[in-house]
């Protein structure tokens, strides 16, 4: 991963714990593990952002599935100390109808349940679209799940611009405006990562569907935006357009050349 990584110009990445789909996970080779921190490390890399599998639900109604979330994150947050001090991003889950009360309940039970005062982790929620009955399509209900869960300060918040478009907030029109939404409701020092994607779908569509950098409702201005602002400078930047590895370093180069735009 962080060679691939290094040819297409990145110094951070994303990668998932186990089958995203499913909830299966390799062993880890301890030898591999090594080699790559000791490349993180020596090429300057930033800290990576794992993502959690899209079939945890910590929110779900069905306690099997409730166990499923407590089980895969546990385990992951063990195998994340193969490479200690980076994130682990996680979709906080779909209350199901039950209520956005009861789903901040269920997701900080589990959050109770799993994290440990001893781990080099930081688990950060990530932005939804609220599509659905997602849970944190809204700052107020990631800031909520924060102040309840006990190890809190293990914390943070990983910010999707496809999800916080499609969420409602204008993020392509009035970014400083959403910022500093985001600093009265969480607080900035709870930002730790961007996911850049242009979105398919107009603010406020609740649809998630990512479109690759400038080819969506954000357009390129927002992403020249984005990489300007001081208060995003040297946060990890994951993209998850729809592309293959030459796009994304077609992409990396681009938003790169933004940042050095009059600086
Ligand atoms: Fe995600
Ligand atoms: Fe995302
Ligand atoms: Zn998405």
């Amino acid at each position: 991963m962080g060679e691939t990584a290094l040819t297409i110009g990145a110094d951070t990445f994303a990668f998932f714990t186990r089958n995203p789909r499913g909830g299966s996970a390799k062993a880890i080779d301890p030898a591999d593990a090594s080699a790559l921190v000791g490349l993180l490390h020596e090429r300057g890399f930033g800290r990576l952002v794992a993502h959690a599998p899209y079939t945890l639900n910590p929110a779900s109604a069905t306690e099997r599935t409730r166990e499923f979330a407590r089980q895969a994150m546990a385990d992951d947050l063990l195998r994340m100390e193969s490479l200690p001090g980076n994130y682990y991003n996680f979709h906080p889950g779909s209350h199901v109808g039950q209520g956005v009360e009861r789903g901040i309940e269920l997701i900080v039970e589990t959050l109770d349940a799993t994290l440990a005062e001893s781990q080099s982790t930081t688990v950060l929620l990530e932005t939804m679209s609220g599509k659905g009955s997602e849970v944190g399509g809204t700052f107020e209900q990631l800031a909520a799940i924060i102040s309840a869960t006990r190890l809190g300060d293990r914390l943070g918040v990983c910010l999707d611009t496809c999800h916080v478009s499609d969420a409602g907030y204008d993020i392509a029109g009035d970014l400083g405006g959403v910022l500093d939404e985001f600093d009265r409701v969480i607080g900035l020092g709870r930002l730790k990562a961007l996911h850049l994607n242009d979105s398919l779908n107009p603010m406020g569509s609740h649809k998630d569907r990512h479109a690759r950098i400038g080819e969506g409702s954000l357009g390129l201005d927002a992403f020249r935006a984005i990489m300007l602002e001081p208060r995003l400078s040297g946060l990890p930047m994951i993209l998850e357009t729809p592309n293959d590895l030459d796009g994304y370093a077609r992409e990396i180069a681009l938003l790169r050349s933004f940042a050095h735009v009059g600086g």
